[in-house]
């Protein structure tokens, strides 16, 4: 059974009085944490200076609800590669999940979908979950190539040898057009293209949780945590207010149709 999720993706932002106070708040905040009717798992991806700080802070208590995950890797195991940080450090340090082929990596920093790939398997050897991030631009979408984008996205990551479908594995469908913009895909927008997500997944599809970015916040979170296949979401600018994202794990908890 699929249970919900809520990713916050901190970006490039917070210092270590925000990362103090936001758990505190979260301290606060802690019932919206865990629903006794859907448990709403809670990862919180920070920039890798704030990671260990994190996991720290969070300790055994918060610890239990909230797992921390990075926004990067790099697809090698380890060796001469200045500035980058690797799957089995973050491991080492206590991360569970890692985000990849994030639309900002792909568009910012070039990522192709082969380097995608191998940063996905890179966490799989690792034992991190990736998070895999698909999504078209506004003017694919517009020339009605949604699905074909997204398709190859899955593909080019399911062919690499080394990588396993099948298990420890998330996919968000985060629309570029709709990241940072304030523009949320309608319910039924997002929902067609899960549902193509499930199905490109095969039997495992049913099994995965998929989850929806793009200006995700409490206002527009409960009608699409209702879609039956969006089990959660990958936050980014409402994940910085911890009310706010706080508000978003209850209505996960509450509102996810768990399949
Ligand atoms: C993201 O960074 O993955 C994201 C969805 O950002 P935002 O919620 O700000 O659109």
């Amino acid at each position: 059974m699929r249970k919900p999720l809520i990713v916050a993706n901190w970006k490039m932002h917070g210092t270590q009085t925000f990362v103090r106070r936001f758990i505190a708040a979260l301290e606060e905040g802690k019932d919206a944490l865990r629903q006794p009717e859907a448990e709403a798992r809670v990862v919180i991806c920070p920039p890798f200076p704030y990671l260990l700080s994190l996991v720290e802070q969070l300790g055994t208590g918060l610890g239990a609800k909230v797992l921390v995950g990075a926004q990067d890797v790099n697809a090698q195991k380890d060796g001469a590669f200045t500035g980058e940080v690797s799957a089995s450090m973050l491991s080492d340090c206590n991360a569970h999940y890692v985000i990849v082929g994030h639309s900002e990596r792909r568009h910012l920093c070039a990522e192709s979908d082969l380097l995608v790939a191998q940063k996905f398997a890179a966490a799989q050897i690792a034992g991190l979950t990736p998070i895999l991030c698909v999504g078209e631009t506004l003017r694919q979408r517009e020339q009605g190539l949604t699905l074909e984008v997204i398709a190859k996205q899955l593909q080019s990551v399911a062919e690499l040898p080394g990588v396993d479908m099948t298990r420890q594995l998330v996919v968000a469908y985060e629309p570029v057009w709709a990241i940072g913009s304030g523009k949320t895909a309608t319910p039924q927008q997002a929902q067609e293209v899960h549902h193509f997500i499930r199905e490109q997944l095969g039997e495992a599809g049913s099994r995965i949780q998929l989850l929806y970015g793009g200006s995700v916040k409490s206002t527009n979170a409960k009608s699409l945590f209702a879609e039956i296949d969006i089990d959660g979401a990958l936050v980014g600018g409402a994940s910085l207010e911890a009310q706010e994202f706080l508000n978003i794990c209850r209505l996960a908890g509450a509102t996810c149709s768990v399949g």
